[in-house]
């Protein structure tokens, strides 16, 4: 068996060591005699499962009991529609930012249930850069304010938050985890498992519960953040075996020393990667260096006709998945909580072997 180091934006890496526990407990969890994909989402030994990854996700970013947090399923992009669906009741427009790719997703959702108004766009930089906050105009009768604080193809990345007395909701798909965040100033934070908690299958919404309120009934029940919230994620069969897998990523990340640890080391491995990255010219990132992400990094090469040379060869090293996005082009290395400051070494070295042969 031989891993390589893995830099897909998602479904991306996991811890090995999850894998190993995961692949140790596959044929009998616990003394159940079963797998947790074969035992019913209502026995005490699945319930369990559930409790724990729903503590050790509180415990981790420090959620108080005013959220609620539900393990749903649909992707993020179920919940570019389900947020606006649940939350628009009762409003006519819902501010959104709009920094990128993602963000331009979610507000194409969101028209088929309100009138959208964007707030602020970087759309004329190429989406290199945030909107200064100070020039935002933010209708502030409006639902609330959804913003992408980390644009996963575009490689921008931002922790501030506008002022405002609106909720905001947050799509922290590719950043949750991997940075210390003040859950109280948001009403709402979704994120697709597939980077920083486990496999593709499950969605974590946190919700403020003073908005469940304006979940309809007239929803499809599935939708419902009220009645979802209500039989704690368990209106019908979730998805037990990525909620497990996520429970062992979140049991992994306290073992590392929790959301302050890791984020410590994403600084490090970022750094590394930009500082090269600058220190090259046979290289280049646009983003504005105030707002570069530190779990996607997007480079190109100064000769693009190399870059699918570049692919076989790093893919040769041992190195998976350097390309960007098939809307973007060019490379994109995806650096989440599971990828070891090792492997962004071992990166680095590819990169300026590389261009010393090519450059
Ligand atoms: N939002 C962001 C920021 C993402 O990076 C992604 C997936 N890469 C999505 C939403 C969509 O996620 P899904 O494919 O799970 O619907």
């Amino acid at each position: 068996m031989s891993r390589v180091y893995n830099f897909c934006s998602g479904p991306a890496a996991l811890p090995e060591a999850v894998l190993k526990k995961a692949q140790a407990e596959m044929l009998d969890w616990h003394g159940a005699g079963v797998s947790v994909m074969e035992m019913s989402h209502r026995s005490t030994e699945f319930m369990s499962i559930l409790a724990s990854a729903k503590a050790r996700l509180k415990r981790l970013l420090s959620i108080n009991d005013d959220y609620e947090v539900l393990f749903l399923q649909g992707g993020a992009s179920t919940l570019f529609a389900q947020i606006p669906a649940n939350l628009t009741n009762g409003f006519e427009t819902a501010c959104y930012l709009d920094t990128g790719a993602w963000s331009i997703k979610a507000i194409k959702e969101a028209k088929k249930y309100a009138k959208v108004n964007v707030v602020g766009s970087t759309k004329e930089q190429n989406y290199t850069s945030v909107p200064a906050f100070s020039d935002l105009e933010i209708d502030e009768k409006a639902a609330y304010l959804h913003l992408c604080p980390n644009e996963t193809i575009g490689g921008l990345e931002f922790s501030e938050l506008p002022d405002t007395s609106l909720p905001i909701v947050a799509d922290l798909s590719s950043t949750i985890l991997s940075r210390k965040i003040d859950v109280s100033k948001y009403g709402v934070i979704y994120a697709g498992a597939q980077k920083n908690i486990g496999p593709a299958g499950v969605v974590i919404c946190i919700i403020r519960k003073d908005l469940l309120v304006r979940s309809s009934d007239r929803l499809p029940t599935l939708w419902n953040f009220a009645n979802l919230a209500a039989n704690d994620s368990m209106t019908n069969t979730p998805p037990t075996f990525a909620i497990y897998l996520a429970d062992l990523v979140f049991e992994w990340l306290e073992a590392q020393g929790g959301v302050e640890a890791i984020e410590a080391i994403n600084i490090r491995k970022a750094q590394a990667l930009y500082d090269y990255i600058d220190s090259s010219a046979f290289y280049a990132n646009p983003i504005d260096p105030a707002y570069r992400s530190r779990m996607n990094v997007p480079f190109t090469l100064a000769d693009s006709s190399l870059e699918s040379l570049f692919l076989k060869e790093s893919e040769a090293a041992g190195l998976r998945t350097l390309a960007g996005h098939r809307s973007v082009g060019g490379m994109r290395a995806s650096i989440y909580n599971a990828m070891p400051m090792e492997g962004v070494e071992a990166l680095i070295d590819f990169m300026r072997a590389f261009e010393k042969r090519h450059g």
